[in-house]
């Protein structure tokens, strides 16, 4: 009868971390520019326009680029 109690209570809670999870969640902003609200910097590629963190862009004349080939892409350095 216990068991049964404490799997319920495991059920509660789980649902509870659910909701506040999913209260978190949309306050995805997807303005582009100017997100800098964030913990770490987004930027944006000068290539497709897709969002990472600073650290993980490639940069070249002050333009992040989100991986190497859009980097080439984008700037037409031959391979
Ligand atoms: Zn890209």
């Amino acid at each position: 009868m216990s068991r049964l109690l404490v799997v319920i209570v495991i059920f509660i809670a789980i649902y509870l971390l659910l909701k506040y999870y999913r209260k978190q969640l949309p306050k995805k902003d997807v303005s582009g520019e100017d997100a800098s609200t964030h913990s770490e910097n987004m930027v944006r590629c000068a290539h497709c326009g897709v969002h990472l963190p600073k650290s993980e862009s490639i940069v070249v004349d002050q333009k992040h680029y989100c991986s190497e080939v859009h980097r080439r892409t984008h700037t037409d350095e031959p391979a």
